[in-house]
């Protein structure tokens, strides 16, 4: 150890390189990602202006393009998480004053009330029990009672494992003058979702579940009717992190010379690049083919375990992430942590409203395999039999 005369000495911890178990994540996320995009992130660094460099961001672009199904110009990745591109949406849409219309079923509708209040929007919302969705009447109902300028709803509420149908939603907010943003953090590559074909103005993703790369850089596109929105604004943008002008210049989608914004997570790219490869080469449609099968094969072999999903009906139930009750006399915890000693396998308890009451088990991307549901299920059995004759 070098000698030192600083008052505050380096951690003995940090002497030595970092050091992580495998495990495996089937939890709702982040999932494990997939090797080749492992392998993409360990690539040499590039400037974050070097042609090379923003050849991957034009990848990015197009790749993005095809799994939103959108000709929208203004598809990127937003560097940050989910919650960067759920910022970026309102930040730049709404403008204080604005009427926004958030539908809550679960947390993140709540979440979107929370941030949308932040930037000074009027926010009010329809409400819907947890894990249940939202019809076309109701939405209409709350779009004549509050003539918002935006409205929210999740496709994939992770929390409450219902999907949400989204035929119609764009139209009808079109015809009241609102535009349509969607989170699919929980869906994107897993479940199908046709951004232009369903008239969605604003959708943003994230790395870490269907696209099988870590957390750190998050799809977003924007319809030619938000971006004018965004264009027509009368406030500046209020985050400069997430001004879409700005971004839009550093990610080539305006006809100027790319400018530095700030400096792209390099690595993230990369891999968000390669999860997207990994998509482009299996086909949107097989991807969520294998998802709907490898979700109806695990609702099977729990139910035969004698166990209850917490979304009664199939139609209702995500194919990425499926809630399990948790029945009498069990203890949600020990059960998960049992699993997680015996097998390195990870599944959560529920989130908000769920928790303490459901066990919930993600199949996405990379681990949205038919060996990973026999897995889960022998963990499951195993845990269950050791929680009733009370050992564990
Ligand atoms: N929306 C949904 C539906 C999610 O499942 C998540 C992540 N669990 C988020 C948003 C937030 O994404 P992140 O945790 O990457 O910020």
């Amino acid at each position: 150890k070098a000698q030192s005369a600083l008052p505050i000495s380096a951690p003995t911890s940090l002497l030595t390189p970092i050091k992580v178990p495998q495990r495996l994540l089937m939890g709702p996320g982040p999932s494990n990602a997939s090797p080749r995009v492992l392998a993409a992130s360990a690539l040499p660094l590039l400037g974050h202006l070097h042609k090379e460099f923003l050849d991957v961001m034009d990848e990015i672009k197009e790749g993005l393009r095809y799994i939103f199904q959108t000709n929208n110009s203004l598809t990127i990745a937003i560097s940050g998480t989910g919650h960067a591109a759920m910022e970026a949406a309102i930040a730049n849409v709404v403008e204080r004053n604005d009427k926004v219309l958030v539908a809550v079923n679960g947390l993140w509708g709540a979440r979107v009330f929370d941030l949308s209040s932040r930037y000074g929007a009027k926010v009010t919302t329809i409400k819907k029990p947890v894990g249940q969705v939202f019809t076309l009447e109701e939405i209409e109902e709350g779009l004549i009672r509050d003539k918002p300028k935006l409205f929210f709803i999740t496709h994939a509420e992770s929390s409450a494992t219902v999907l949400q149908p989204l035929e119609g939603i764009g139209r009808l907010c079109h015809k009241h003058n609102c535009l349509l943003l969607v989170d699919t953090v929980a869906s994107l590559g897993g479940i199908p979702i046709k951004v232009d074909e369903l008239e969605i103005d604003i959708v943003y993703s994230g790395a870490q579940k269907c696209l099988s790369s870590p957390p750190g850089a998050s799809p977003i596109s924007f319809s030619p009717r938000a971006w004018d929105k965004v264009k027509n604004r009368k406030t500046k943008v209020e985050s400069f992190y997430f001004d879409l002008i700005q971004l839009a210049n550093y990610w080539g989608v305006d006809d100027q010379p790319r400018r530095y914004h700030h400096t792209g997570p390099i690595s993230s790219f990369y891999a968000l690049r390669e999860g997207i490869s990994i998509l482009c080469n299996e086909g949107l449609e097989n991807s969520w083919r294998r998802h709907k099968e490898n979700s109806e094969l695990l609702w099977n072999e729990l139910q035969k375990l004698g166990l209850e999903l917490y979304v009664k009906k199939k139609i209702a139930r995500l194919p990425t992430v499926t809630a399990v009750n948790v029945p009498n006399g069990i203890n949600w915890k020990e059960v998960a942590t049992f699993i997680m000693q015996k097998y390195n396998l990870e599944i959560s308890g529920g989130l908000g409203e769920t928790a303490g009451k459901v066990w919930r088990i993600g199949l996405m991307g990379y681990n949205c395999t038919k060996e990973n549901v026999q897995l889960i299920t022998a963990a499951m059995y195993d845990a269950l039999q050791q929680q009733r004759q009370g050992s564990v």
